[in-house]
């Protein structure tokens, strides 16, 4: 069962399970939003952590995801996903967790990051005054610079052993 990074609130989660359970329910052909909601978020609980009192905000972005299944499928697979094609060491760079995340209780709204980083990973957000990632597949794999760029050490990145693994198959 694979393992699918989705924004919710800003930060990227990963999702176990997700793509098999929207392509079960999609097959199945619900409509309602209500009883989809309802159902993709007992049947992703089974798989997740899902904190409880997140439980709203996690079921409409796993409907959110379920109509960009739903309309990519009524445009015959031609907008299949936004992914970016890329890999690394051959493995599609979407299945390969290496991405800022951003402590927000430490975030203090200077931009360094956002200003240090050519790869369009992070975006102001005016509302919280913080940044936020918005396209974490996008960060360069085995790169942290940025993090050192922040004093609140609000940035964080996986350990590098992680690539290790990857590399190892
Ligand atoms: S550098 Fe750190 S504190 Fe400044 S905006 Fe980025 S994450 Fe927030
Ligand atoms: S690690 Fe490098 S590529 Fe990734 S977000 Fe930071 S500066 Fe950008």
């Amino acid at each position: 069962m694979k393992v699918r990074m989705i924004i919710i609130e800003g930060r990227q989660i990963g999702i176990t399970g997700l793509d098999e359970v929207l392509e079960e329910l999609s097959r199945a052909g619900k409509e309602r939003e209500e009883s989809l909601k309802n159902d993709l978020l007992m049947r992703l609980k089974k798989l997740n952590y899902i904190p409880p009192a997140k439980e709203k905000v996690y079921a409409l972005a796993f409907l959110d995801e379920y109509r960009k299944l739903s309309e990519s499928k009524a445009l015959g697979g031609k907008n299949k996903s936004s992914k970016s094609g890329e890999t690394w060491q051959g493995i599609p760079r979407e299945e390969v967790p290496w991405y800022p995340t951003i402590r927000d209780e430490l975030c203090d709204g200077c931009k360094k990051c956002l200003e240090f980083c050519t790869f369009g990973v992070y975006q102001y957000d005016e509302k919280s005054d913080k940044v936020q990632v918005i396209k974490p597949f996008n960060c360069v794999v085995g790169c942290s610079i940025c993090a050192l760029k922040c004093k609140p050490k609000a940035i964080m990145f996986p350990p590098l052993t992680i690539l290790e693994m990857f590399r190892k198959g």
